[in-house]
């Protein structure tokens, strides 16, 4: 039996929190005996983490969220402390060895550290200060704030046998969301190894929704920041997975079993082409995040018309790969945003291709005296729409290529699967080069070493018009026109069919 006290306890609880967790209830014992599976399995920190040299930091908040005192307790001397962003320095205040609570000086931005190291630190951060320097927080609600730990979080750096715990003490009232590996079971609690760090990492408090939901392989644990005026979480969150489902098209399953997602309204923003998605990036530190920056006004409906998300969830089919090889990443996921929109019927077969016909006149155009390596060295900028497009256009022939010699048996799907089982998540970067030996080693005989051979240092554009040709892409007029009588003309249409 329940009575009227336990339930006025956990609606309290649950406004505390404000957490709905959206699970298929047929499912949830499976479900969760797979996540507990997944978190054990998939995080190497668990194995390692009883011998590991720990650093515990605790962050407290204010109700107010005015301010944070942080006290770092080190599982041995540290020499030295640095936070990510230059603007760390504007915002830490009253910073002490807590051993012998004398002042630590600050100088042109650095700590001064006692010679023999620290063991304890504590000081205090004007997180108001820092909140309103956050450009994120234009038009949020001010119950609830974003603050990139780059702003606010001096650490040491690790080596393998390290991890830092952090946990956060908050008044009831508020809630915390990291970008950060949650320790299984502990509340607030998160752990961060040696691995990738990301300037743009978000920490949000406050009165915000967090919202988990399971799609094939996955769970999304979805913050929702709350902008000034109203908006419908839950129409939000059916957006979310569907954009997320449809990277499922690929080969099955989304590819990080634990990814977060983070919606930031923005008051009177659009994005290109007055998209109400108005940008969206990935966050790689320590686990995997897609920010997507969304027009609050909407109407959702309009979401679903931008590729943002598609292109950001389609990132996690591959590692972080180094900025010199840039025209993989980007290239990878803005051809399978055409694919996968196409295959989710947002796209029809004749849209897709439009797209990327016009998509690689853009790349033809731009910079044509740099080659792929070289428009990733120019930079996003200086080469956009080269280091995208030519990306693009290799990963078109990678797919064609295997499709062909397989007898449609073996595609960019399949390989991509391939390279999910042995090699993701990855919380480490790769060069490109390593990426495509890896792609290489998965199947038979090579088809990506080749292509960056053939491509990678040439100038001017890969060669994708005979290859249009013979899969039936005629162009008249700008307005592509599908020939079914054309020789590849089967691999096309299977490209954008689910498998
Ligand atoms: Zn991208």
């Amino acid at each position: 039996m329940v009575d009227g006290t336990a339930i006025l306890f956990a609606v309290k609880a649950f406004w505390a929190l404000r957490t709905i967790i959206i699970s298929n209830m047929k499912n949830t014992a499976r479900t969760l005996f797979t996540i507990a599976a997944i978190c054990v399995f998939a995080d190497p920190g668990v194995a390692t983490a009883a011998n590991a040299l720990t650093h515990e930091y605790l962050i407290t908040v204010d109700a107010t969220m005015s301010s944070m005192q942080v006290e770092a307790s080190f599982g041995a001397p540290v020499q030295a402390l640095t936070a990510r962003s230059s603007d760390a320095r504007n915002f830490i205040r009253d910073v002490r060895n807590c051993d012998d609570d004398t002042r630590i000086r600050m100088r042109d931005g650095r700590m001064r550290l006692p010679e023999k190291g620290l063991s304890c630190l504590r000081y205090s951060v004007n997180l108001k200060k820092a909140a309103a320097a956050e450009r994120r927080n234009a038009s949020l609600s001010d119950r609830n704030i974003i603050v990139s730990p780059a702003a606010w979080f001096w650490r040491p750096e690790l080596r393998d046998n390290e991890q830092i715990i952090v946990r956060f003490d908050l008044p009831e009232s508020l809630a915390v969301s990291a970008t950060w590996k949650p320790v299984p079971g502990e509340r607030n609690t998160y752990r961060l190894m040696n691995s990738l760090r990301s300037s743009a990492a978000v920490a949000a408090f406050g009165e915000f929704e967090l919202v988990e939901t399971q799609i094939p392989g996955a769970t999304l644990s979805i913050t929702i920041m709350q902008p000034t005026a109203e908006i419908d979480t839950d129409r939000i969150v059916d957006w979310v997975r569907a954009t997320a489902n449809n990277v499922v098209l690929a080969y099955g399953r989304f590819p990080n079993p634990a990814t977060n997602v983070v919606i930031v309204p923005i008051s009177g923003q659009r994005g290109r082409d007055d998209s109400a998605v108005i940008f969206g990036h990935v966050i790689r530190d320590g686990t995997e995040t897609i920010e997507l920056f969304v027009d609050q006004a909407g109407p959702i409906a309009d979401y679903y018309e931008s590729w943002i998300a598609t292109h950001e969830f389609s990132h996690l089919m591959l590692p972080y790969i180094r900025s010199r090889h840039r025209w993989m990443s980007e290239g990878f996921a803005t051809y399978y945003q055409n694919v996968l929109m196409a295959r989710a019927h947002q796209y029809s077969e004749e849209i897709a291709w439009q797209n990327l016909w016009e998509g690689f006149e853009r790349g033809r155009l731009s910079r044509p005296e740099l080659s792929p390596n070289g428009a990733a060295r120019a930079g996003i900028g200086g080469a956009t729409m080269k280091i995208y497009w030519s990306g693009t256009a290799i990963a078109l022939m990678a797919d064609v290529e295997l499709r062909q010699r397989s007898n449609g048996e073996e595609s960019l799907d399949s390989v991509f699967e391939k390279l999910q089982e042995c090699c993701l998540p990855s919380d480490r970067s790769w060069s490109g080069t390593e990426l495509f030996r890896k792609l290489d080693s998965l199947i038979d005989e090579p088809v990506f070493m080749p292509l960056y051979r053939q491509y990678a240092w040439a100038p001017g554009f890969p060669d994708v018009e005979s290859l249009l040709s013979r899969l039936g892409v005629d162009v008249r007029d700008g307005n592509v026109q599908l020939q079914s009588g054309a020789p590849l003309a089967g691999i096309r249409s299977s490209i954008m069919k689910e498998r």
